[in-house]
């Protein structure tokens, strides 16, 4: 058993096609944000208990990391999984979660002892049927509507301690590693949303007059659209490059970080060069690039932010300074 990863990726394309959604984000979290660490760690009665029926459609997936307290530094995270003979009792709570309201179980970071932050956490597999897990709301957004975002607490949440996945005290590890394929799905579906959202903004643009003449006749216009389209193949040249680093088994945490910071910073650049070509229609429900211009937002937010993602790229250049300067 096992997920292709190239095939998410060819997946995340083809669904980010889809002209309703933008970013399936429940469809990511399920192939590439809850999964991944459950399919290379994850003892054979897990993988069959959770990551079948998930590939299935059969259970939905969500993904505990944030918290309230804790997003960008997911290290200072605060829940706890205290092992009482075959089994942790968790406490605390989760902001965020994707499908949170929905989903049947959580790929949940908790800290399983008190040693040092990076070293003392596991990725466990939650049922979220048990006595003590509390959907507290479902978060209202700017964009991603069709997304449901929870926040949930955990109150003396008994789960069997064989739903561990893989060694204790890895999960900062495996979850870190889990990031990097987040990261490339995110910048995958951004592509298709993008060359959607220029091709849409070329055919709105050559059939609106203004002046009597095309707004696309316009140099501005045409230009531009030919400079976004650039950008767009640069992206992807670097998410093939990045994929295919990673399928041959390298490290790619820079070049997937460089993916995810590319992919965020253009998707709001193209989405508001694309919106003001538009006129007030692109300030309207009516039309498809108002709502990337909304949904594409979270790029430059969800799985790490632009900062946090310029910081790894620097930790790799050994730019940081160091703490002793
Ligand atoms: C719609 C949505 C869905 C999400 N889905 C999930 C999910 O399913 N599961 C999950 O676990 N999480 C999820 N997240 C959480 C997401 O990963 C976090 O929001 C993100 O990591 C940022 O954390 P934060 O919101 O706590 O921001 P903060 O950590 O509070 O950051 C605030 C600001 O400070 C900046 N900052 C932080 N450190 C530095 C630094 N060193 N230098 C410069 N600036 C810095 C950040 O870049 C940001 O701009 C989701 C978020 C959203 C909005």
């Amino acid at each position: 058993m096992g997920l292709d990863f190239s095939y998410n990726i060819a997946l995340a394309q083809e669904l980010g096609s889809i002209r309703c959604g933008g970013i399936p984000m429940a469809i990511g979290v399920q192939a590439v944000m809850a999964t991944p660490a459950l399919t290379r760690f994850g003892s054979d009665e897990l993988k069959k208990q959770f990551l079948v029926p998930t590939i299935a459609g059969d259970f939905v997936a969500c993904l505990g990391i944030s918290e309230a307290g804790a997003g960008s530094d997911v290290a200072n995270i605060k829940t706890t999984a205290v092992r009482k003979g075959d089994e942790y009792v968790i406490n605390g709570g989760k902001m965020w979660t994707t499908s949170g309201c929905q989903a049947d179980w959580m790929c949940l970071l908790a800290n399983t002892s008190e040693g040092p932050r990076h070293q003392n956490k596991s990725l466990i597999c939650l049922p979220m049927n048990l006595p003590g897990i509390h959907v507290a709301k479902k978060i209202d957004k700017l964009g991603m509507r069709s997304s449901d975002t929870a926040q949930i607490f955990f109150e003396d949440v008994r789960v069997p301690s064989k739903n561990l996945i893989g060694e204790e005290g890895k999960g900062f590890t495996y979850q870190m590693l889990q990031f990097q394929e987040e990261r490339l799905w995110g910048a995958a579906t951004v592509l298709t949303s993008l060359e959607t959202i220029i091709q849409e903004t070329i055919d709105y643009t050559r059939q609106r007059k203004v002046f009597d003449q095309s707004v696309l006749h316009n140099q501005a216009v045409h230009f531009r659209l030919a400079e976004l389209a650039t950008e767009v193949e640069l992206l992807r040249a670097l998410l093939y490059r990045t994929v295919a680093l990673y399928v041959e088994g390298n490290d790619v945490t820079k070049f997937a970080s460089m993916t995810k910071l590319k992919a965020g910073r253009l998707a709001r650049e193209v989405t508001d060069s694309c919106l003001q070509f538009w006129g007030g229609m692109g300030f309207t429900s009516e039309v498809l690039v108002s709502r990337f211009y909304r949904d594409l937002r979270l790029v430059s937010i969800g799985g790490g932010t632009d900062e946090i993602m310029l910081s790894i790229i620097c930790k790799y250049m050994e730019t940081l300074p160091s703490k002793q300067q």
